[in-house]
């Protein structure tokens, strides 16, 4: 098979795309293509772990906070009365102790619905994924590459009730989990907090589930206070999504029936009010995700970016993260199409659906490349300005020593690697 030199038209790409087999292959290391990310089977859960009966049969009743630890039996806690959040948020609460590397505090307080059963989905890149259940409760389990202490709700109320104007929280989330009582108790737990805090001064969002899902539930976190309505879609591809959280892995996902609650959320909450979760690298290509980014703009939502980290425990455990290449293009273009009025027909792809050109000029993108603000986490706003995010998720996608999605603004030495992985040279001052 001979190798020729390909022409790059593109000021902007040249990394890896230099060399272009006769065949249409590249000889770099492919980015992580659809081929290389296949999830493992999921493995039989013996009887007597299933359902979390270890914890229901002990029924271990709860004292106060709960830091996850595998190694003995969790209490019995479920939602309302008990919710998980992020490690950070816990830090940021002054429930737990403990510095995060370059973070003073996350501004989202993401709060997690918890039962000894657990989520009852299957999603293969997920460390809450039921087959985990061989192998550890619910409340032990690491997610978005963190553990999650569980703390009884109106505690949480409390503490943040006590000054909602001067909190470091702009903004609070529920994730709803794929559960029989996930509903409810989403609700249940929405009003516990917007009949103490009021939601003008720390908006709501629910990240929704929508397997379990009708219209009229999504009505009702509207009329309960909620600011932004989002969809786990997760997947960027009907194949993917069928791959990773559908039949491929026992898990009754469908892409259908997230796309009828996301069409619900844009009818009930509205333009900018609604959007998707992606993440980026389980197997589409850039385009493909870019597309699925430009449709959700279009329909008046926004985009709220992963890459993709092998979650310890999980059914992708053995796969690539995304490589750093792969994901700072599409974060760049994806800031590109939700902020500044760039469409991806703007974009120029090249035969293996990567980013080759922008769509902007050279100078526009040097100056969107050194605001930095492309780079950070993405999510729902906060009280700084639109396209930066409340929901920092710090090392939520990355370990601090390899940082895909910034929780803070980066600085100059960061804006320096990140050119360097974009393979676009530092700009001359
Ligand atoms: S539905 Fe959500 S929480 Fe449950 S396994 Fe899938 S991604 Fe994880």
């Amino acid at each position: 098979m001979s190798c020729i030199e390909q022409k790059k038209e593109d000021s902007y790409f040249k990394g890896g795309d230099s060399v272009l087999c006769s065949d249409g292959a590249k000889d770099t290391i492919p980015n992580n293509a659809f081929e290389t990310m296949a999830p493992r089977a999921p493995a039989e859960t013996p009887v007597e772990r299933r359902n979390g009966r270890p914890v229901k049969a002990n029924d271990i009743p709860p004292q106060g906070v709960y830091l996850p630890n595998n190694n003995y039996l969790a209490p019995h806690m479920k939602s309302p009365e008990y919710v998980q959040l992020s490690n950070a948020a816990a830090i940021t609460l002054g429930i737990m102790g403990g510095r995060m590397y370059r973070c003073e505090c996350t501004r989202c307080l993401n709060l997690l619905l918890t039962y000894p059963e657990g989520c009852r989905a299957n999603c293969a890149y997920c460390g809450l994924a039921r087959h985990r259940e061989a192998d550890r409760d619910y409340a032990d389990r690491n997610f978005i590459r963190v553990d999650w202490p569980a703390v009884p709700m109106a505690e949480i109320v409390d503490i943040v009730a006590q000054d909602p104007t001067n909190s470091p929280f702009h903004r609070m989330c529920i994730s709803m989990i794929t559960h029989p009582r996930s509903e409810d108790d989403t609700f249940t737990v929405l009003k516990a907090w917007t009949d103490r805090i009021d939601p003008a001064t720390i908006p709501v969002s629910i990240l929704s589930n929508p397997t379990t899902m009708t219209r009229e539930d999504v009505q009702r976190t509207k009329d309960l206070g909620a600011d932004i309505f989002t969809v786990a879609l997760d997947a960027a591809t009907p194949e993917v999504f069928d791959r990773t959280r559908g039949k491929g892995v026992q898990s009754p996902h469908k892409w259908s029936k997230y796309w009828q609650i996301l069409e619900d959320a844009k009818d009930i909450f509205g333009p900018q009010k609604f959007g998707a979760h992606i993440i980026v690298g389980m197997g589409e290509t850039e385009h493909e995700v870019l597309q699925l980014v430009q449709r959700l703009v279009d329909l008046g939502g926004h985009s709220h970016m992963f890459c993709f980290f092998p979650e310890e425990g999980s059914l992708m455990d053995h796969l690539p993260a995304t490589p750093r290449d792969q994901w700072r293009r599409v974060q760049l273009a994806r800031y590109l199409i939700d902020y500044r009025d760039v469409r991806v027909e703007q974009m120029r792809f090249d035969q293996k659906g990567r980013v080759s050109n922008f769509g902007i000029s050279d100078a526009e993108l040097s100056d969107i490349i050194d605001e930095g603000v492309a780079f950070r986490t993405s999510g729902c706003p906060g009280k700084v300005r639109d396209d930066v995010s409340a929901c920092d998720r710090p090392y939520g996608d990355s370990p601090p020593s390899n940082i895909a999605s910034y929780p803070f603004q980066p600085k100059k030495k960061d804006i320096r690697l990140i050119r360097k992985q974009l393979d676009i040279p530092v700009s001359v001052e």
